[in-house]
Parts: C-alpha cells; sequence; structure tokens
C-alpha cells in the first residue's frame, strides 16, 4: 500500500458521513451526451452550487480531461472561487451586476448581460483596465428572472458591438419548462422568440458565435436547431431531468452518500423515540440504532419516512430527524453493529439501489434541491475508476 492509499483510505478516516462521486461515471456521462448531442454543440458544465453539492474543485479540473472547456458559475463570488482553486477553463457567471464589474474585468470572466447599465459599467471597467471582455446577451423569453425583452436585445446588442472593450460573444435565454411533457409547447414558444431575436440582430449585421437556451432537459428533449452550445447540470451527475430524458439517454448515476452506525439501543414495547415522542417502540426488544447524520447535513424532516440500507436490508427512520442524528430500526438486522455501514442512497454490494430522486419524490422537492443541500460537514470522496483521487471536506 502506498502512503496516498492509506491516507485515502476510507477506512482509516474518521468521518462517519461520506458522500462518494464517482468521477468515472462523470466521464462517462460527458461521453454519453456528446454522441448523443449533435456534434456542434459546446457543452458548458454548470457547477454552480459546489457542483451540486459535489466538490467544484476537482470536478473542474476533471472535466478539463473530459473535454469541457467552459464551466459555469451561479455569480461572482462562485466563480472567484473556481479562479482561486485552479480551474482552467473559461468561467462563465450565469448573472452579474454593475457594482461587480471591476472584480469580472480583471478575471476575465465571460458574463451574461441583459441591460444598458451593466454593459456600461463593464464596458466603463474594461476601458479603464485595457481589456477587453466577453459578453453574451441574455433575453427573456418566459423565465421571468433575468433578459431583456426581445425588443431591447437589437438596440443593447449594438451598444455592445460600439464598444471597443466588449465583445459580443453570444446570446442566451433560459427555458423554464423544459422537463414538463405538458409544457412542450411552451418550450417551443420560448425557442421561437429566441430565434426570433436571433434573426432581428443578424438582420442589424450581429452574428453571435454561441447561441445557447438548453439545460439538461432543454438538450435531452428538443431539436434546437440554432444552438450549438448547451448548459448542462444536472445530466452531469448521472440524473435524469425527467422520464423522458431517461428514455433517451442512459447517465450512469454517480452519488453514494454513506455513514455509520454510532449507536444500537434495545427498548420495550411503548418507549417513546426522539423530540415529541412521534415514534413509540412497536414491540419488545425493538433495536434503534443511531445514525449521526440529521438535518443539518440536508436530511431534512420531509424525507422521514425514509429507509436506510443496513446489510443490504431496510432500516426504516424512526421518530423525527434531529439536527444531527437519525434512529432507525434495525430489529430486523440482527448482524447490525455498531460502526456498520449505512447506505443512504447509492448503490450497495448487494445489489440494491437507492435514487437521490427517491427522496425528492418523498419530499416533494426537485432533485437538485436535495442533492446541494447535503451539508459540509460530509466528506466529498473523489474517486476515479475504484481509487479515490481526493477527498476533502468542503
Ligand atoms: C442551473 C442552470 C442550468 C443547469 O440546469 P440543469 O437542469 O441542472 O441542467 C442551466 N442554465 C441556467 C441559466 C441555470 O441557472
Amino acid at each position: 500500500m502506498k502512503k496516498e492509499d492509506f491516507a485515502f483510505s476510507e477506512s482509516k478516516d474518521c468521518n462517519p458521513n461520506r458522500l462518494i462521486v464517482d468521477l468515472s461515471a462523470i466521464g462517462k456521462n460527458v461521453e454519453r451526451l456528446k454522441q448523443y448531442l449533435p456534434p456542434r454543440m459546446r457543452m458548458m458544465a454548470i457547477l454552480k452550487a459546489n457542483a451540486y453539492g459535489t466538490n467544484y474543485a476537482v470536478l473542474g479540473n476533471y472535466l478539463k480531461e473530459a473535454g469541457i472547456d467552459i464551466v459555469g458559475a451561479a455569480n461572482l463570488i462562485e466563480a472567484l472561487f473556481f479562479k482561486k482553486i485552479g480551474i482552467q477553463q473559461e468561467i462563465f457567471i450565469l448573472h452579474t451586476y454593475p457594482p461587480e464589474a471591476a472584480w469580472v474585468v480583471e478575471n476575465g470572466f465571460v458574463v451574461a448581460v441583459d441591460d444598458a447599465d451593466l454593459i456600461e459599467a463593464l464596458q466603463t471597467e474594461a476601458k479603464k483596465q485595457q481589456k477587453i471582455l466577453k459578453v453574451h446577451l441574455k433575453v427573456e423569453t418566459g423565465m421571468g428572472r433575468f433578459g431583456c425583452t426581445p425588443k431591447e436585445a437589437v438596440e443593447l446588442s449594438s451598444m455592445i458591438k460600439q464598444s471597443d472593450h466588449l465583445f459580443l460573444e453570444g446570446l442566451s435565454t433560459h427555458f423554464s419548462c423544459a422537463d414538463r411533457e405538458e409544457k412542450e409547447d411552451f418550450t417551443y414558444e420560448q425557442y421561437t422568440a429566441f430565434c426570433k431575436v436571433l434573426r432581428l440582430l443578424r438582420n442589424e449585421g450581429i452574428d453571435p458565435i454561441y447561441r445557447h437556451a438548453a439545460n439538461s432537459s432543454g438538450a435531452i428533449r428538443f431539436d434546437l436547431p440554432e444552438c450549438n452550445m448547451v448548459r448542462i447540470g444536472l445530466a452531469l451527475y448521472g440524473i435524469e431531468p425527467d422520464q423522458r430524458s431517461k428514455e433517451l439517454v442512459a447517465l450512469e448515476p454517480c452519488l453514494s452518500l454513506l455513514s455509520r452506525i454510532v449507536k444500537i439501543s434495545t427498548y420495550e414495547k411503548g418507549h417513546p423515540i426522539g423530540y415529541g415522542s412521534t415514534y413509540m417502540v412497536q414491540r419488545d426488544k425493538e433495536k434503534i440504532a443511531v445514525i449521526p447524520i440529521g438535518y443539518f447535513d440536508g436530511i431534512h424532516q420531509q424525507y422521514r419516512e425514509a429507509s436506510f440500507l443496513i446489510h443490504g436490508k431496510k432500516a426504516p427512520i424512526v421518530g423525527k430527524i434531529c439536527m444531527d442524528y437519525i434512529m432507525c430500526d434495525v430489529t430486523d438486522i440482527p448482524e447490525a453493529k455498531m460502526g456498520d455501514e449505512v447506505l443512504i442512497f447509492g448503490k450497495d454490494s448487494y445489489g440494491n439501489e437507492i435514487s437521490p430522486q427517491f427522496f425528492a419524490d418523498l419530499g416533494g422537492c426537485d432533485v437538485r434541491q436535495f442533492i446541494c443541500c447535503l451539508g459540509p460537514r460530509i466528506k466529498r470522496v473523489l474517486r476515479s475508476e475504484r481509487r479515490p483521487v481526493v477527498s476533502s471536506a468542503v
């Protein structure tokens, strides 16, 4: 055993809570999406929210090897983190605003712009710093968050065109319902509105190099002949954004969340368990295990109907989820003992699988919310093939 194997060896790791991120699976997802999408599509990897709760630092560099040349940050702060840890690809900021102009220009981020004040601020700053900044004009077509109106687009793009310090590299919009079967028409309406703006710009002699509208669902489910770039978040992590996408492209799950049993107690029938005594032990000699993960770690109260897997068997959560602990019933798992591994989601060695989507459905929330809310106390263990390449607390 080499020294670094020892350092990353899980059995020597004192943190019971580990999110295993399988980088090889992410690499495969990039491959499969590239094979599936038309070859003209440039793929931006969305690494916001700590790469959906995984680890943006390791992922950024890994994706470079997988041929991704641009990564997306939600905001300036994230983009600065990306840069600080040495992500070498272009960094695209999904939204910025005038007070951030100096940092944006200084660091050479590529940014979405959608109003005159922002364009003005970036132009002034770029001139001051003697730089040329790449910008993508963002048009509002139905998301109702950011973006100029289709009408303003021509004026704003000429404003950018006239600046010696700004380069209009792209035109973008954002689909709000691409994962909704019943709202397919609406996504086509958004796309049509986007194409109309593109035509108006072309009539003015302005032809942005990159045109992008789609997130994971949009990219997988819609034919978008005018687009040559997609912004992929969820699908990278091997989670299909909707049922139809699942039928269209096979993705590899890459996440498993593990913990360990830290205590087992036996109680008699009628004994209360947890805050509010919401659960009473149902039978004599019930074995209750304590798992050291709680709502601070992102296992919120709304998931309390879940079961964990111990030795390949189901251990249902009992009582309320605490901040740091969850109790579960292991009476029917006689071999369960202190220190044993607990699978919260992912695959176990018995061939069982629990998906993050299962938790999202239980909690009535978006699966992105479930995975990106996994807390900072959980150690992220990033593995390539079967060896861990890096392991870090976030
Ligand atoms: C988060 C985000 C994406 C990625 O969405 P997924 O559905 O997770 O692929 C793409 N574009 C924008 C503007 C976003 O905010």
